[in-house]
């Protein structure tokens, strides 16, 4: 019996923001980031539709996430985005990923698991963000480290800070460190590999950062990386949250609702049960703001906080509301629409944090959309095991 309640994932759309993507940053390369189970939205079936649409490599933070995109098939080079444990490393070389280096160690390992092969291996330098990377002072030493390991460096990168906020001084200043960095390699007989620097925020408003490569995550699921942010180009979201109304019912006034009965209503209300909750990634706390919900094109306020499996939602005034109508958490319903962003507002968060709250309790169905005719579209279909999306393919609903 599947749940009423599911998290769709539009592949076309992936497609399409992989394909707008690829355009805008071209001739650089399109690096698509699918940690974190592509941040939510399955990254099995996202990496083989970007791959498929034109996505020249692919990301992860864990070696366990490389290995479980081997697994299905999907042959494209991964880069892990952050030095892998020494243990690690040999699982990394049999998976064929490319891992990351920031350290002597890293570099050891990774020369240890690679028993003599000239593993591509990238180094990560850290200008600014002072998470990881190596300080750039020591670069030159550990990228002649790497050589001198038998290893071959593949690229050599670092990550942007506030590049979500185009009007802060500080991406420049990043920039202008690592290009002292990639002066400095030049300068020791080094080649650097791939150039890279930007994440989706940069990719989209920073053209300087694209290099000979950008590192876009957030983007191709069609997710502002911020709402400040002005898009050069149109991104579709793909992530889209439905589930059906499981009861109706009528209550007094003076009644209250939900876990400490929180929510008073005042007159005679009509409520609505949708089958999912906290442990589903609905933040607990949207029910107190009253985020809306959309059933029949409507939005209706949740009332009372989110539980564990279920949230409640008003639906005393507008059209009648019965079991079994669709309710749009994430997504558009008619004319409405509500965005990560939305949620991400209320909450004081980002759309990231959104994305890759959707638990693993919630299926993921990932869906192709059915279209008649010239790009007509009037429903989806699932799309089937190892297939591609095919935009112009009918099909049953
Ligand atoms: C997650 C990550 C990215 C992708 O960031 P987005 O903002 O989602 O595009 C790029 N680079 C590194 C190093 C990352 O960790």
């Amino acid at each position: 019996m599947p749940r009423h309640a599911a998290v769709h994932v539009d592949l076309d759309a992936v497609a399409h923001n992989v394909a707008v993507l690829k355009d805008l940053v071209a001739p650089a390369e399109l690096c698509v980031v699918v940690k974190a189970d592509g941040y939510g939205h399955g990254s099995e079936d996202v990496a083989a539709v970007a791959v498929a649409a034109g996505a020249d490599r692919l990301a992860v933070a864990l070696v366990e996430e490389g290995q479980e995109l081997r697994d299905v098939g999907i042959d494209a080079p991964v880069l892990v985005l952050s030095q892998p444990p020494p243990d690690a490393m040999v699982d990394a070389f049999a998976a064929g990923l490319n891992p990351t280096v920031d350290t002597a160690e890293g570099i050891a390992a990774a020369a240890a698991a690679a028993g003599g092969t000239p593993w591509p291996v990238q180094l990560k330098v850290d200008t600014g963000m002072h998470r990881v990377g190596c300080d750039p002072a020591d670069a030159v030493d550990l990228a002649r480290a790497v050589l001198d390991a038998g290893l071959a460096l593949q690229g050599t990168f670092t990550h942007l800070a506030v590049a979500d906020e185009p009007d802060r001084p500080e991406t420049d200043e990043q920039l202008e460190i690592f290009a002292a960095v990639l002066a400095e390699l030049a300068a020791a007989g080094i080649d650097p590999g791939l150039r890279h620097a930007a994440n989706s925020a940069a990719a989209l408003v920073h053209p300087a950062a694209r290099l000979d490569l950008v590192r876009v995550g957030i983007a191709t699921y069609g997710v502002p990386p911020s709402a400040d942010l002005e898009l050069p180009v149109p991104l579709e979201p793909a992530m889209n949250v439905r589930a059906e109304v499981s009861r109706v019912r009528s209550v007094a006034a003076g009644e209250g609702v939900s876990y400490g009965l929180r929510h008073r209503f005042r007159s005679p209300a009509r409520l609505a049960v949708v089958p999912l909750g906290y442990a589903d990634g609905v933040p607990r706390r949207l029910g107190e703001l009253g985020a809306d919900v959309l059933i029949g094109g409507v939005r209706r306020p949740m009332r009372g906080v989110v539980t564990m499996d279920q949230l409640v939602v008003e639906v005393t005034d507008g059209p009648e509301v019965a079991v079994g109508d669709e309710v749009v958490l994430i997504g558009r319903q008619g004319d409405e629409e509500i965005t990560t962003g939305e949620w991400a507002e209320m909450l004081g968060t980002i759309s990231y944090e959104i994305v890759c709250g959707f638990g693993p309790r919630l299926p993921r169905r990932h869906l192709t959309r059915i279209s008649h005719g010239a790009g007509f579209v009037d429903g989806w279909a699932d799309r089937p095991a190892g297939a591609e999306p095919d935009p112009s393919g009918g099909g049953g609903s």
